[in-house]
């Protein structure tokens, strides 16, 4: 494996407020190698134009700093929901994949969506299509379509392993991929306190989702209990993982070149706080 294949990348969700150029300066001034960004705002529907120049300039200046970005799909998106919210959220994670393709990013992390009422068979099913339509209609070849595990919050699909893996599967070969959240796994049972619980999660991304799919750490203490099914993150050390069992995690040589995000309330210097703790977890090579 070449170097820069292994080297190990950290960052946080950044915020792209007053610009993408501005999102550039953030990650640098933060010594980030590694973000998360939304490309339109994640609690609307509609998208505004790209600006051609801009994103042009983002996409050069991103390469100067060799910088790793990926970005995270609105959160009203549901593709596993009834017949309106679910056209709707194909439509908008089209728009959104389009996006973030012409901006070259690495990957979308998408939400499984929520079943409510519907039985699991046939929300999977519904979710599995809804993704591949998604990915017909945005027309695009290269980015790759990340599936987040939950924490199984209300009727929400991914909470499972297995699911989450049938999920995944159901992409196309070359665009699919998954995304593990920290937090999510602990909410919904995996006590990363443990050794036994840590192996127990790295076994089943083994079996359930094949490493060769993971493409991104979500990197996030949990204010709730293991086992809770309540997603709420917490800065890194401060919540019921804690600092020493997120470090044993994110050391494992296991995750090793998998870059590793933060979803933080911001603030200058929790990010800074944050950051320098994630450095502390790169594994050592
Ligand atoms: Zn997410
Ligand atoms: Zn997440």
């Amino acid at each position: 494996m070449s170097k820069e294949k292994s080297k190990t990348r950290y960052g946080l969700h950044t915020s792209v407020a007053g610009g993408l150029g501005e999102m550039l300066k953030r990650a640098q001034d933060m010594g980030e190698d590694a973000a998360q960004i939304f490309v339109k705002s994640n609690r609307q529907w509609n998208m505004t134009e790209l600006d051609e120049k801009e994103a042009e300039e983002f996409w050069r200046e991103k390469k100067r700093q060799d910088l790793w970005v990926c970005a995270h799909a609105g959160y009203l998106i549901n593709v596993a929901g009834e017949a309106g919210i679910r056209t709707k959220s194909i439509r908008s994670l089209a728009d959104e994949i389009r996006r973030a393709e012409d901006l070259g990013l690495e990957a979308i992390v998408v939400h499984c969506g929520s079943r409510g009422e519907t039985d699991p068979t046939e929300a999977r099913r519904r979710a599995v299509a809804g993704f591949n339509e998604a990915i017909e209609a945005s027309g695009t070849r290269r980015i790759r379509i990340a599936l987040e595990n939950s924490a199984g919050q209300g009727s929400s699909l991914a909470r499972d392993m297995g699911e989450w893996g049938e999920l995944i599967g159901g992409l196309p070969k070359k665009r699919r991929a998954a995304c593990l959240d920290t937090a999510h796994a602990f909410a919904a049972g995996f006590d990363l306190r443990t050794l036994e619980g840590r192996t127990r999660l790295r076994g089943e991304m083994e079996k359930k989702i094949g490493l060769e799919n993971l493409l991104v750490i979500h990197a996030n203490d949990s204010k709730t209990d293991c086992g809770s099914g309540v997603d709420r993150h917490e800065h890194l050390g401060h919540g019921k993982i804690g600092g020493p069992a997120l470090q044993a995690f994110l050391r494992d040589p296991a995750w090793r070149g998998i870059p590793r995000i933060g979803e933080l309330p911001p603030g200058e210097r929790e990010d800074r706080e944050n950051l320098t703790f994630l450095r502390r977890c790169l594994p050592s090579t």
